[in-house]
């Protein structure tokens, strides 16, 4: 934005921000639009055991293909979509979506082979009075069970969180529907605040795995990956790491006893297709 440095003399500020303020402000605008048209679409990423190396279920990671920009990463415009409302009803569309697909996924695979759907809720979404029956909604019409559905929720977003706040997630909860705590250990939370909560699963942030990318890793990142995972375990939590690249990490995450992993070295985030094989080769081998 152009600023008034006193008089009729105007300054511009910075071109750089002022062209990302312009793209963010039309980018914004053509949200609603966007929704409407079609433009967006969800790719998936698998979640691995790291026990027997099965694939186990994805996280539904949604992206834009916006007419002049191309393909946009959720980072560009969820914060956008976060900040006008209109999450809700792109969330709802992304829930609907994935899990229609874990529906498909299901009845091509059996029951041998129950893959699951991870879904990222924001903030806003938690505060929206419609979560809980707009869930059990879309399970309905999909003819598919609680359980084959896990909703991931920042740390960041339940610091702190009261109990108001906490209802929804509880009740989602309670009908079996799987609550992951995403991004865990970036959020400075208390740790003895995690038996409140209503979670199921921890998702160790990137950052954690990053330390362990040589072989062996820094010691000080597997006494806090180890201390993380006994504690989680000790609550009965299940522990899923995201953000793993080398096979080294993969080894020595599963030594330290996470459960789930999540990362490229298994397989980048991909078209539903994709899983499908994935899953059906190893159902295979
Ligand atoms: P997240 O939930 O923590 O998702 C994991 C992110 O890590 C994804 O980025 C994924 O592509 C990336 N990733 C996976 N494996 C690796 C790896 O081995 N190395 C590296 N460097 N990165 C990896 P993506 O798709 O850009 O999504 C970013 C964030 O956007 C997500 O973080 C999530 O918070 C948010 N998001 C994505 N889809 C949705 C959605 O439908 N609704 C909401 N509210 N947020 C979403
Ligand atoms: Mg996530
Ligand atoms: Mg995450
Ligand atoms: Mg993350």
């Amino acid at each position: 934005r152009a600023k008034s440095a006193g008089g009729n003399r105007y300054e511009l500020a910075d071109p750089e921000a002022d062209a990302r303020a312009i793209t963010r402000h039309g980018l914004t605008t053509a949200l609603p639009a966007a929704l409407d048209r079609g433009e967006f679409f969800i790719e998936y990423q698998p979640l691995v055991h790291l026990g027997d190396g099965s694939v186990r279920g994805a996280e539904a990671l949604v992206r834009w293909l916006h007419p002049q920009h191309g393909i946009l990463g959720p980072d560009r415009f969820i914060p956008l979509a976060e900040h006008t409302g209109l999450i809700v009803p792109l969330g709802r569309w992304v829930m609907e979506q994935s899990v229609r697909q874990a529906r498909t996924w299901r009845e091509r695979h059996g029951d041998g082979c129950p893959l699951r759907i991870n879904v990222n809720l924001s903030p806003c979404q938690l505060t929206h009075p419609g979560l809980v029956q707009d869930t059990v909604d879309i399970l309905e019409r999909a003819g598919v069970q609680p359980d084959a559905l896990c909703l991931e929720v920042t740390e960041s977003a339940l610091i702190g969180a009261d109990d108001d706040l906490l209802k929804p997630l509880r009740r989602l909860a309670e009908m079996g529907v799987d609550i992951a705590l995403d991004d865990f250990g970036t959020g400075y939370s208390n740790l003895a605040n995690l038996r409140r909560l209503p979670v199921s699963v921890l998702k160790l942030d990137r950052s954690f795995t990053r330390g362990m990318q040589q072989f062996p890793a820094d010691p000080v990142d597997l006494k806090i990956v180890e201390g993380i995972v006994s504690l989680a375990h000790s609550l009965d939590l299940a522990v899923t790491v995201e953000g793993v690249e080398t096979g080294a990490q993969a080894e020595q995450l599963r030594i330290l006893g996470c459960d789930t992993a999540q990362g490229w070295y298994y397989a980048r985030p991909g078209p539903p297709e994709r899983l499908h094989e994935l899953a059906l080769a190893d159902a295979a081998g």
